[in-house]
């Protein structure tokens, strides 16, 4: 396996057995988060942002898949996991050339859609 750089976890509930962040074991039942550093315990995607259909204010994602602990990017609608935003999972170029600084610059254009509001 080429990017086994994910940590295990729960093929059924698809949460992560350890923390990829600080390596924290210990979670709760019905944890959602790190207690330690706060890391989503689930690889979600971004999903689609979500509006108030009265005022339009943006209230949060909406649609989140739940993806494999070394998965970049959803494997459901493609759109960039928190793992990978976060910098948890390094981009596969930078796997693929370990030797080479960084393959960041590649995806430069994925931050400016952030700030793009409807
Ligand atoms: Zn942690
Ligand atoms: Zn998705």
């Amino acid at each position: 396996m080429v990017y086994s750089d994910g940590v295990p976890y729960d093929k059924t509930t698809m949460k992560v057995k350890k923390c990829p962040r600080c390596g924290n074991e210990e979670f709760s039942d019905s944890s959602d988060y790190c207690r330690i550093c706060g890391t989503n315990l689930f690889n979600l995607c971004e999903g689609e942002p979500s509006y108030n259909q009265k005022n339009g204010e943006y209230i949060g994602p909406s649609n989140q898949h739940k993806n494999p602990s070394n998965a970049r990017f959803c494997e459901k609608c493609g759109k960039p996991t928190v793992y990978y935003k976060n910098k948890i999972l390094k981009d596969f170029v930078t796997v693929l050339n370990p030797d080479k600084p960084t393959g960041e610059s590649l995806f430069s254009g994925s931050d400016s859609s952030k700030n793009r509001r409807i």
